[in-house]
């Protein structure tokens, strides 16, 4: 099979056999093709599509190209929840403790943050001495005896994703519905799961800022899902502004701390109760989401998800005493200032994309691939949509480590912030759910 004749045949529009699939996905993971064939046949991939059962078959060919997770010998149902991305959207980190709490295996492989949106690694990476890169034997020990583990893609699950993500990062061709979905699925299909919980946000933060087409990808995940096996459920929560009150990484682990104590923002805690819902429904811990949801909220307040999250620190070698002591172990960068309303009014607005750029400027995200992370940059949320203002108000406080990039920062976190003189209603955080 030659490279060039698969370019040539999807750009004529024909679908590919899931042998000439499995050759992409197999030269992928060991870097037998140039990336200039990859890179051309994924642009290809954009303007002509994939049918269903061609987006299937990418996708398990994507998963079978590591080794890939074996779960068989744990008991439990193991289920797993993934975000198509969003702003200060931390959930994950307070979801997977409290879902092994309730009685679920909880294999949850997270991502780095990407263009405006954070990442739930350099987040947990935030607490000091935390290990994200875990071999599939330590992920199966640690799952065994805690039925939770928060980790990274590696060599040995899905790694023909890991080479196309990148080149899509930087050749224009994330946005393409069929490299969306086998690039979630087959990192998810490797984990060797019974069901997955889906949180496709819907908004201008989203990764398509349409709604119309978040909708539409929520559609084809869950139906490629099905195709597969997979049990799969897609609740759909809006990204118009940012979820929660933090955003940046040791500030959202710190808020994650907040709501495994029982308090935190009530839209997050909203969203992560939906979410955890439906993972025990489809994990049989539940009669349905809201009976899971309502046992999830008793964890919550019991800091049975708080202890589960310890021994996770723990196990992946961070300093558990950044649990305890948030204030001082989880340090915000030593330079600050406090955004002040400059008129009255209400809070109509807080474009979630705007923010999540302001936060990677600070130092919370990469502006390139091979950037650090400053762990104590972001921004935490004094005010949200449809809350009072007074002139001179504080509407957040902005932090960074470098003095330089506070320059201007409050003037741009001004001009994001929109205001009415009428009261605003706020629109629920769950939109609606999709299902196979
Ligand atoms: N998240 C992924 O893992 N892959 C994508 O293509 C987009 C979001």
């Amino acid at each position: 099979m030659r490279m060039l004749d698969l370019i040539e045949k999807k750009k004529t529009g024909l679908a590919h056999t899931p042998d000439e699939l499995a050759f992409i996905a197999q030269a992928a993971a060991r870097g037998s093709v140039p990336d200039y064939q990859l890179s051309s046949w994924l642009m290809a991939v954009c303007w002509r599509g994939m049918e269903t059962a061609e987006t299937a078959a990418l996708t398990r060919a994507m998963a079978a190209s590591g080794r890939g997770l074996s779960l068989g010998s744990l008991r439990g149902p193991k289920i797993d929840k993934h975000s198509t991305g969003g702003v200060g959207d931390g959930v994950s980190i307070p979801l997977a403790p409290l879902a092994a709490a309730a009685g679920l295996v909880v294999p949850m492989m997270s991502g780095r943050g990407l263009g405006h949106t954070g990442g739930t690694l350099d987040k947990l990476e935030s607490i000091r001495g935390f290990k994200v890169a875990l071999p599939p034997a330590a992920i199966l020990r640690q799952l065994r005896s805690t039925g939770v583990s928060l980790f990274g893609q590696s060599a040995d699950l899905a790694p023909a994703d890991r080479k196309l993500y990148a080149l899509r990062d930087v050749t224009a061709t994330v946005g393409a519905d069929p490299l969306i979905v086998s690039s979630i699925l087959s990192k998810k299909l490797s984990e060797d799961l019974d069901g997955l919980v889906l949180d496709v946000k819907v908004g201008p933060g989203a990764i398509y800022p349409e709604p119309a087409k978040m909708r539409a990808l929520a559609g084809h995940l869950v139906r490629t899902a099905n195709h597969l096996g997979l049990k799969t459920v897609a609740v759909l929560t809006r990204m118009e502004e940012p979820l929660g009150r933090a955003v940046g990484n040791a500030i959202e682990i710190r808020q994650a701390i907040e709501v495994l104590r029982g308090g935190g923002p009530s839209d997050y805690v909203e969203v992560l109760l939906v979410l955890g819902g439906w993972m025990l429904a489809l994990g049989g811990k539940a009669r349905n989401w809201e009976e899971g949801a309502e046992k999830l909220e008793a964890l919550r307040r019991s800091g049975a998800g708080l202890a589960r999250f310890r021994e996770i620190v723990r196990l992946q070698g961070g300093d558990a005493r950044a649990v305890d002591d948030p204030e001082r172990f989880l340090p915000l960068a030593k330079h600050s200032v406090e955004v002040k309303a400059g008129r009255a009014g209400t809070l109509a607005g807080l474009d979630a994309r705007s923010v999540g750029r302001l936060a990677v400027r600070l130092g919370a995200g990469r502006q390139k691939a091979e950037d650090k992370v400053d762990f104590g940059a972001g921004l935490l949320l004094y005010k949200k949509r449809g809350d009072r203002v007074k002139k001179g108000e504080a509407l957040a406080r902005l932090y960074a480590s470098d003095t330089k990039k506070l320059k201007g920062a409050a003037e741009e976190f001004r001009s994001i912030a929109q205001f009415s003189a009428r009261p605003v209603r706020v629109p629920p955080p769950v939109i609606g759910v999709v299902r196979g």
